[in-house]
């Protein structure tokens, strides 16, 4: 197709790039807008003193989908990227044990068989029908619901038995597993989407299997290398990425999107414009508060959100003998987990996430130094936390459980450099609607055909990418938005996908 067509991208994160990288491929002019001086969003670099840090995903799973997104542009993700499968892929810390997960059957079968009373038993048969829960629903997730029509599709319909709707992750893990620890190991990934297990949809066990299943990747120099890999891919393709270039508003003329205004006064036309910048905020930011019925502000702040996250990036000057991914569970982790998301309170027993990177790449810091990215779910800003007197004793709390959960009892004397973002961060300095990190709740009623739709429903040609839409955050389902929305635009305009 002559690049006769032009599509605006609002922002260059995960969604945008990728959705960036398959518009450019298929003869779209493509001109991204991206506040930031960096391509990546939450997945781009913190650069600091020699050290990096992946901002935000540090978890390549699925990585299939990541290669598919090349394979459409005609590449292969290993021309750009060097990847590391992790095995074990992470280390769960309880108060009493620790368990080493493992993608090989076999090593994960004998940890279970030392670390719980009931050993392995209910590992196969999770296995099994997990594996079949997700290749019935992964085509569903695939299609787009921007019509009531997706829902009277065989596949969809043979697949409804398959969500469990009565069960949430930690109900359903009952089927496998008696102890509520061997649960926890099958469950925590509910925190991938900032939701907890008790209350995530059944659907969502699929997570831990996708972990078993096809493993868990780093990629050398960070997982923020993606985002390079797609800017550099739209750049080969002819499309034009500006950084530092603030969208202001949509241009918008009788419910139309026709462009963008940018915040040096500029006007930039598009025959589409595709929106990657966090979905509520960019409600609430980009359009006019009359603007919009179903997604008014007063509406989007009585919708469900994630949680948020308390972030520490630590430069040390020394390497630690600890796993890349280690998940240290708070000894009551039902209270921790009541805390952050219903009662929106801080907890000084709370779970926390390490990735201790420079273990398998040594690029991250200086010779012998290494990079600690310490994650601690919080609650999102719907609570009353004032994070500027707390930023600090949250800081000294971390390190004090660093020092008691992880062993890393001389952590403060090798701290060289660090950064920290609060969920008041999140929200007023990477424009993430109430710092809710991992976007609009994945409960039932905000997924699907009730997630905002990729092709946006209260405006003409306007659709979304990102953790914001349809199927929700994460970076294998962000790409599938980009695939599903990006689809869209080329049947609008007949073009082959
Ligand atoms: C701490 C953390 C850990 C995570 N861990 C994982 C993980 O391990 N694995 C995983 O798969 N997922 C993880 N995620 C979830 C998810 O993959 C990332 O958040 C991902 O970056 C979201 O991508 P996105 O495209 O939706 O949005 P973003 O990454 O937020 O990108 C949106 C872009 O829009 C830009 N923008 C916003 N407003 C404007 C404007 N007005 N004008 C121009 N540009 C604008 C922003 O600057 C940003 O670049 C994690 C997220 C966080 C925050």
């Amino acid at each position: 197709m002559p690049k006769t067509k032009h599509i605006v991208i609002i922002g260059a994160g995960p969604g945008g790039l990728c959705a960036g990288m398959l518009l450019s491929k298929r003869g779209f002019k493509v001109s991204i807008f991206e506040k930031n001086s960096d391509v990546g969003g939450r997945n781009r670099p913190i650069n600091q003193d020699g050290f990096v840090f992946d901002t935000g995903p540090t978890f390549l799973l699925m990585k299939y989908i990541l290669d598919e997104m090349f394979q459409l542009c005609d590449k292969r993700s290993e021309d750009y990227l060097e990847f590391f499968k992790l095995d074990p892929m992470y280390r769960l810390l309880f108060s009493d044990r620790a368990v080493d997960v493992y993608s090989d059957r076999d090593k994960m079968r004998a940890e279970l068989q030392q670390a719980f009373p009931e050993g392995s038993a209910g590992f196969d048969a999770y296995l099994k029908q997990e594996g079949a829960r997700f290749k019935k629903l992964y085509p569903c997730i695939q299609r787009d619901y921007s019509s009531w029509k997706a829902f009277f599709s065989w596949d969809l319909i043979r697949a409804v038995p398959h969500l469990a709707l009565n069960h949430s992750v930690f109900s359903n893990l009952g089927r496998y597993f008696k102890e509520e620890k061997m649960r926890l190991v099958f469950s925590f990934q509910s925190k991938y989407l900032g939701m907890s297990p008790w209350e995530c949809p059944a659907l969502f066990t699929m997570l831990s299997y996708l972990d078993h299943e096809y493993g868990i990747y780093h990629v050398k120099g960070g997982l923020n290398k993606i985002a390079d890999a797609m800017a550099k891919v739209i750049t080969e393709q002819g499309g034009t990425i500006h950084t530092n270039s603030p969208v202001e508003s949509l241009i918008i003329d009788n419910k139309v999107v026709k462009g963008v205004r940018l915040a040096d006064g500029s006007e930039v036309l598009a025959d589409e414009v595709v929106v990657n910048a966090d979905f509520a905020h960019a409600m609430t930011h980009l359009v006019k508060p009359d603007e919009l019925k179903q997604h008014s502000p007063e509406k989007l702040k009585k919708l469900e959100y994630s949680c948020s996250t308390f972030m520490l990036y630590l430069g040390v000057n020394k390497r630690y003998d600890i796993a890349h991914h280690n998940i240290v569970f708070a000894e009551d982790y039902n209270t921790n987990v009541a805390n952050i998301f219903r009662n929106k309170i801080l907890s000084k027993d709370f779970s926390f996430y390490v990735q201790n990177a420079s273990v398998t790449d040594d690029s991250l810091a200086p010779a012998g130094e290494s990079t600690l990215y310490v994650l601690v779910p919080m609650p999102n800003n719907q609570s009353d936390i004032d994070w500027d007197s707390t930023c600090a004793a949250m800081r000294e709390q971390v390190l004090d459980a660093m020092e008691s959960r992880l062993g890393l009892t001389d952590i403060r004397e090798h701290i060289v450099c660090e950064k920290i973002i609060t969920p008041k961060t999140w929200a007023t300095e990477e424009n993430v609607f109430m710092g809710a990190t991992f976007s609009l709740s994945h409960k039932f009623s905000q997924l699907l055909y009730w997630r905002p739709h990729n092709k946006f429903q209260e405006l003409d040609r306007c659709y979304l990418v990102g953790g914001g839409t349809h199927p929700g955050s994460g970076l294998p389902t962000i790409y599938e938005s980009a695939r599903i929305s990006t689809d869209l635009i080329c049947q609008k305009y007949g073009v082959a996908g």
